[in-house]
């Protein structure tokens, strides 16, 4: 029997009177669309009016598409075993074998992993890490973070607090946020007196930071901007040369999106703290993680409290994990550089026109990454309805149109979606 259709209107009565949304205003200001099903690159309407290519991957989490079966036979064999179970003084297998996938993927190095559950809890156990760390080395004056102007790490505390503090989504919370170290946004090309200008600014502050916290090569949420590889073997060497811990937060850039597995491989560069989120799990279950070398937990653990005191209730749930197995295990089972590769060369064929779009001030691709920037505020309803019409869901922000399709877009997909990006960015 198949399942009796919602009663739409209802659900959005409700939904407008009682939730809150993600940034979304207070309840009752804008209709969301009801997603009743999805699976592939499709999302399908819950009033039966039709389906939409997602474009966005459900924020850059689902890379292997919906409903899949591999990822699907993995939740199900793990909730037949145990959906969950406390991680403190016990453990399982999709844990451990999560763990060790991750230790074998990531670049050589880190050694330990921390199961988060959402990619900013990741970020504030990264800086726990590294603010334990130096206290237990008796430097607790080392507390600061560095950071990148333009960057996004989460919307917690201390990653709030590395978010850009200017005209950023936290802006709001300047005056009480832990105040850390800002420079500003790496440029895209290398350029050797920025460099110089970042070398200076890591040794000026060494004695007050813990850590030098940034994305790598894709500032995500906040600006869609790409930078040069070379800016982290500067800040890698700038660390080392002045006792500064240096962690990459791969939650957006991870598990290929880049073009590379993770984005520190693109300088071959090792983080001492790396923290990973999204894509994770295809973007099944909320799973993150935070590695560290084998440097930063002896460190902690030679501390006067040498343990990292940071626990969740839902840690290393073992649904998450083992669908993150299963997500794992397909993304390195097939070519997926020459999947990326394929999205790539699409998102470049298709957004090429978009560059003589008036009001259009750039257009970049990387890897599985499209973004058209214009030069004014994008008028989000107009282009969101803009994409819904070529049949693609995209959701613009500030003066961004962007896409981050799931791997598994096929040709046509892509080219549907590079056409809802240009739609977007004329109408918006
Ligand atoms: N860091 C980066 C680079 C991100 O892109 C995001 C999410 N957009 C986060 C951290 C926060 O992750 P989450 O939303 O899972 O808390």
């Amino acid at each position: 029997m198949p399942e009796p259709a919602p009663d739409v209107a209802e659900l959005l009565a409700l939904d407008r009177r009682h939730v809150w949304h993600p940034y979304g205003p207070m309840p009752g200001r804008q209709d969301p669309l009801v997603v009743g099903s999805a699976s592939g690159v499709r999302l399908r309407l819950a009033d039966g009016s039709g389906e939409l290519v997602d474009g966005m991957s459900s924020w850059w989490s689902a890379i292997h598409g919906y409903n899949h079966p591999v990822l699907n036979e993995a939740a199900r064999g793990q909730l037949e075993r145990m959906s969950h179970v406390m991680f403190g003084g016990l453990t399982h297998e999709p844990a451990v074998r999560l763990a060790k996938l991750l230790v074998d993927m990531s670049p050589e190095g880190l050694e330990h992993v921390f199961l988060a559950d959402s990619g900013s809890v990741s970020v504030e156990v990264a800086v726990k890490m590294c603010l334990q760390y130096w206290r237990s080395l008796g430097r607790p004056e080392k507390h600061r973070l560095l950071t990148w102007r333009g960057g996004y790490h989460g919307d917690t505390w201390q990653p709030m607090s590395v978010c850009d503090p200017e005209g950023g989504m936290h802006e709001l919370w300047s005056g009480v946020l832990p105040r850390q170290v800002f420079a500003d946004a790496p440029p895209a090309e290398y350029d050797e007196e920025y460099a110089d200008r970042l070398r200076s600014l890591v040794e000026r502050h060494a004695g007050e930071l813990a850590a030098v916290v940034v994305e790598p090569v894709v500032q995500g949420a906040g600006g869609m901007r790409f930078h040069s590889p070379a800016y982290l073997r500067v800040l890698r060497e700038a660390c080392d040369a002045h006792g500064v811990l240096l962690v990459f937060d791969e939650i957006a850039t991870g598990f290929g999106r880049t073009g590379a597995l993770f984005a520190a491989e693109h300088a071959a560069v090792t983080p001492d703290v790396m923290c990973v989120g999204k894509a994770l799990t295809g973007g099944y279950l909320t799973m993150a993680a935070t590695l560290c070398t084998s440097r930063v937990a002896e460190g902690i653990s030679r501390g006067e409290v040498p343990v990292l005191a940071h626990g969740p209730t839902f840690m290393g749930n073992p649904l998450a994990a083992a669908v993150a197995c299963a997500s794992v295990g397909l993304l390195l089972g097939q070519d997926w550089l020459g999947e990326v590769k394929r999205v790539e060369a699409g998102l470049r064929e298709g957004l090429a026109s978009a560059a003589g779009l008036p009001g259009v001030r750039d257009v970049r691709v990387l890897g599985a990454i499209g973004v058209v920037q214009l030069d004014h505020p994008v008028d989000m309803r107009a282009a969101t309805e803009a994409a819904v019409r070529e049949g693609v869901w995209l959701r613009p922000f500030r003066d961004l149109v962007y896409t981050m399709p799931p791997y598994v877009a096929d040709d046509a997909d892509v080219a549907r979606i590079a056409r809802a990006v240009c739609a977007a960015a004329r109408e918006g």
